[in-house]
């Protein structure tokens, strides 16, 4: 496991920081949360047991040349600031600071795993404290980024919408249509617009609308089939 605060206090010799130069182009990549139960948690570490927090945990895969973020639910916009911050400090030469545990798998080949802690006392102090979610929705604008779960909306990181790249805009943007689903939900179409329209404005309106229409059923269908599919595999 790795102390963040410990982590940045290494210093790289002068091989490791070129040997880290292969790094830099690795990919990063957020893997969703797949055990509900994993939540961010304290824990009691350290010879002055002081309290920890695991936040998630960093995986590096030589093969992929990709680094994937494995978020805790819970974990916030800082923790994430924090996991890229140690994949800056792998960057610059600090492989060795950190006690990888090495794990292979079939499919993936090997790959190497740590889990990352802030120091609770410090994480309270947190100026952004929105819980963040990973995006594994090939089809929304933030795939492979977060969603900022709106806690004072009222949001869980159960009911993240995600919004489809696909948006149609009206002429200067009378209207804005977009693709929205909620985690495990299907597609729907949602439309926002604030003007009075003229006839020949409201049939583009409603053309647009029954396009969006169409690529919403089209790909809940597809998402049925992946269910069925997957079925098989599971
Ligand atoms: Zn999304």
């Amino acid at each position: 496991m790795t102390l963040l605060t410990r982590f940045d206090k290494y210093v790289p010799s002068a091989s490791e920081a070129a040997y880290a130069q292969d790094f830099r182009d690795w990919d990063i990549v957020h893997h969703k949360a797949k055990i509900a139960g994993v939540y961010v948690e304290m824990e009691e570490v350290g010879e002055w047991g002081e309290t920890w927090v695991k936040i998630g945990q960093l995986k590096a895969y030589p093969d992929k040349r990709r680094f994937a973020i494995h978020l805790r639910r819970g974990a916030n916009w800082e923790d994430l600031r924090h996991i890229y911050g140690a994949i800056d400090l792998i960057r610059a030469g600090s492989w060795g600071a950190i006690p990888w545990d090495t794990n292979t798998s079939q499919r993936d080949g090997t790959y190497y795993y740590t889990t990352l802690l802030r120091p609770s006392s410090n994480r309270a102090r947190d100026r952004r404290d929105e819980p963040v979610y990973p995006c594994a929705e090939k089809r929304c604008a933030e795939y492979q980024s977060v969603h900022l779960v709106a806690r004072d909306l009222g949001q869980t990181e159960d009911d993240i919408e995600h919004h489809s790249m696909d948006q149609l805009r009206g002429p200067d943007d009378r209207w804005l249509i977009s693709l929205t689903r909620r985690e495990d939900g299907p597609w729907e179409v949602s439309v926002e617009t604030s003007d009075i329209l003229t006839p020949s404005l409201v049939a583009s309106l409603v053309n647009d609308l029954q396009w969006m229409r169409r690529e919403a059923e089209t790909l809940n269908a597809e998402g049925r089939a992946d269910t069925v599919h997957g079925r098989g595999n599971a």
